[in-house]
């Protein structure tokens, strides 16, 4: 067995045709170039070799791979949910915090035998080996998403307020009784500029009037920007038309209130418009931005993830954040709540849309009205 695969052991070479086992062993080598153009047998060969452990070396495949192709996800995610602390914690070295997401579409079989591992207990202390990969074992449940997962992990979230806690940071409301319930839309979509087909539930750069009264930065005299609004229909909330959720950016320049970098906005809805729950306190008189000739995006619409296709369109410069899905983040996961439960995902975007501050704004909205954003940046 190579270095570095604590895997290896867990997850069987599969007797199939489409299967090599020189690549799902190895790597077999593969230039990125090679790997692009691979075949769909090929990349899921290679899989093995990532979630086994890739040498060691940061790969950063698995949620892309579970979120665009799940399908080549199939013949590991039962496999995965197996793995030992070693292979756990090795998986979330090459892998980085969305490991979990290796155990997408996890059997009902492989979910229970997990369940039945996180629930035997006593688990380690938070010093002691074996912490972090009993967390990562939750998350994996987590990660399944499938209806049998968001059963079994009620049950153990309501004896285990740490399963609790990792349930709701992962975006999933525990009620009283019952399975666990989304409060996300499982598969993503990208925001993408220059389609066909644009969609008529997002906007990017709305008038800002449409959302408040007052217009201003809670710490910065200069008008905030809605930097993309959706349509939350797209995430499942009420009827098309019915209610948008923005994301709100500051294009101060020179923001000496860091306005532009704000890490929060919580509000609530009044009379058809939105008021921010923090109270306004002017710290910089705002300064207007110089965006020279900055092109706004045209015709966006919503698209699938491509890059693991031969003959994949690349529009990495078009791509403008993602609607549905759970968020990407940059930092430490920070999932609010309202009315006692989780709110739903909208989606995230970044200021830099509208030319401003490189920051990723993650959306969130409840049923009540109530909306937040979180900002985050590398
Ligand atoms: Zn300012
Ligand atoms: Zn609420």
């Amino acid at each position: 067995m190579a270095h570095n695969m604590p895997g290896d052991r867990f997850l069987p070479h599969p007797d199939a045709e489409w299967y090599d086992r020189r690549i799902g062993s190895s790597g077999g080598d593969l230039t990125y170039d090679e790997l692009y153009a691979a075949t769909p047998g090929q990349h899921r060969s290679y899989l093995r070799y990532v979630l086994a452990g890739h040498r060691g070396e940061r790969a950063w495949a698995v949620r892309d791979l579970a979120e665009w192709k799940p399908q080549w996800l199939v013949p590991w995610n039962d496999a995965v949910t197996t793995f030992d602390d070693a292979a756990l914690e090795h998986l979330w070295s090459v892998e980085g915090r969305d490991c979990w997401f290796a155990a997408r579409g996890a059997s009902d079989t492989a979910v229970d035998a997990l369940a039945d591992r996180i629930g035997a207990g006593p688990r380690p202390g938070r010093a002691e080996a074996g912490f972090f990969s009993g967390v990562h074992r939750m998350q994996l449940l987590v990660g399944a998403d499938t209806d049998h997962a968001l059963a079994r992990l009620a049950d153990l979230a309501r004896a285990d307020p740490t399963v609790a806690r990792i349930a709701e940071e992962h975006g999933v409301w525990v009620p009283p009784h019952g399975p666990g319930v989304r409060r996300y839309v499982s598969q993503p979509w990208l925001i993408v500029a220059d389609q066909d087909d644009p969609e008529p539930g997002l906007r990017i750069d709305p008038p800002i009037g449409e959302y408040l009264d007052d217009p201003r930065g809670v710490r910065c005299a200069w008008p905030l920007s809605v930097v993309l609004d959706v349509d939350l229909s797209l995430v499942g909330l009420g009827a098309p038309g019915e209610r948008r959720h923005p994301f709100f950016g500051s294009l101060c320049e020179d923001c000496e209130a860091d306005e532009e970098m704000a890490d929060w906005r919580g509000w609530s809805a009044a009379g058809g418009r939105l008021v921010f729950d923090e109270e306004r306190e002017d710290h910089c008189p705002g300064n207007e931005p110089d965006l020279g000739d900055w092109p706004l995006p045209a015709r966006v619409g919503l698209a699938h993830d491509d890059r693991f296709e031969p003959d994949r369109v690349w529009r990495r410069s078009k791509r403008l954040g993602r609607v549905g899905g759970r968020p990407v983040f940059q930092q430490n996961p920070h999932w609010p709540g309202c009315c006692g439960r989780p709110m739903v995902f909208v989606g995230q975007t970044a200021q830099s849309v509208l030319g401003g501050f490189d920051q990723y704004l993650y959306g969130f909205a409840c049923e009540c009205g109530a909306g937040a954003q979180v900002g985050q940046h590398t």
